[in-house]
């Protein structure tokens, strides 16, 4: 792949390269069989450094595997089904677990390691007492300055607290307790002064932002649309003339285009909470058809191909042909041929659900199986 560079990042490698090739795709089953294999061979669990929780680390692997099992119950990778290595990372994450802070108030979200093992027991084990452990941990996002977004906040809590609530469905007392801790984590986010704001910040993005705030909610009470509706129809507003979103309010320069910043991280949320705003559907369509026109010309990003920050989540905001052809650019030997053009910024976390090759795998389990396009971890459930 000739890789011609389309614009200047702060680095000497360009930000993206231009999306003139011929329309391509590949095979998903088989190029998922090959990230999996590269996964578990190049990073195997006692490989993974500890931390993360979900977003990086040997947690977020065993997310992966996780989700991989429900979805091919049968698959086997190197002899073993997909559970036993989920449970393989899980207990990498384990050894470590005396290093874990635990959460507070300003890392209580998905990459927090208690409350994701916690998490991620209780529905393995449907395990009861896990739940309340879990639920437990309500008091810490109390705090008045605790986190209201997604990686490091209570918005982040909410996700987990849906992981469990999916497990315990025919468990009414269980499920009472998980709901009365959602009320309890909402009310906080919904009282907190706005702009909610992330180290000082009024973040946008769906990782660290207002979008992936409403998200959470949303998706965990949806009686919560109706007075979200304000705040995210002026949210929309916020999109460039390019149809990109800027990172932080007042906006910024035109910048970023990945999941956590700018229009691919807004895209996908607005796709998973879109029927829960009937009087700002129209609206939404707009909205989202301009930023698909923005992600198409600047998404095919230097960085490692990733859900976080890449090409693999940027591939996720599109549809039909484009997803597909995004996704070709995601496979082992296209990363290896950016590396040879100079064109690829390696990631920190190789392994990582967001920041390397478990979410690369995601991605091609969404097009193997035709799966709604959702972000493991975030708008999945
Ligand atoms: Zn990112």
């Amino acid at each position: 792949m000739s890789a011609a560079p389309a614009a200047a990042a702060t680095s000497n490698i360009p930000r993206y390269f231009r999306n003139d090739a011929d329309l391509g795709r590949r095979d998903a089953h088989k190029q998922l069989l090959a990230s999996l294999d590269r996964l578990i061979s190049e990073y195997p669990p006692h490989r993974v450094p500890p931390g993360g929780g979900l977003y990086y680390g040997p947690l977020s692997v065993a997310y992966l595997f996780y989700a991989l099992h429900k979805i091919y119950p049968d698959m086997t990778l190197d002899e073993f089904p997909m559970s036993t290595w989920s449970a393989a990372y899980v207990e990498q994450a384990q050894t470590n677990i005396k290093n874990y802070a635990g959460p507070s108030p300003e890392k209580c979200g998905v990459s927090d390691d208690i409350m994701s093992l916690l998490a991620l027991y209780a529905v393995t084990a449907k395990d009861a007492d896990t739940v309340k452990e879990l639920c437990d941990f309500a008091a810490v996002t109390m705090d008045e300055e605790a986190s209201n977004e997604w990686l490091y906040g209570r918005a982040g809590y909410l996700y987990l607290l849906r992981l469990v609530r999916g497990a315990f469905m025919d468990d009414k007392k269980v499920t009472e307790l998980i709901e009365d801790t959602t009320d309890e984590v909402i009310d906080n986010i919904m009282s907190s002064s706005r702009p909610w704001k992330w180290h000082g910040k009024a973040y946008v993005g769906a990782v660290h932002g207002a979008i992936g705030i409403i998200t959470q909610i949303v998706l965990t009470d949806a009686m919560w649309a109706p007075k979200l509706e304000a705040e995210l129809g002026a949210l929309l507003s916020y999109q460039y003339e390019s149809g990109n979103f800027p990172t932080s309010l007042p906006p910024g320069r035109d910048r970023l285009v990945q999941f956590c910043h700018g229009a691919p991280g807004v895209v996908s949320s607005l796709i998973s909470i879109r029927k829960y705003f009937p009087s700002l559907k129209d609206r939404i369509d707009r909205v989202v058809a301009k930023s698909r026109e923005c992600i198409w010309e600047r998404g095919l990003l230097t960085k490692e191909p990733c859900l976080c920050h890449g090409i693999s989540g940027n591939a996720l905001a599109l549809e039909g042909k484009q997803f597909d052809h995004f996704m070709t650019y995601t496979t082992g030997h296209e990363i290896k041929c950016m590396g040879k053009d100079g064109m690829l910024e390696k990631s920190d976390d190789p392994s990582a659900l967001w920041c390397g090759e478990a979410g690369r795998a995601w991605a091609w389990a969404v097009a193997d199986k035709g799966l709604e396009k959702r972000f493991l971890g975030y708008n999945d459930i």
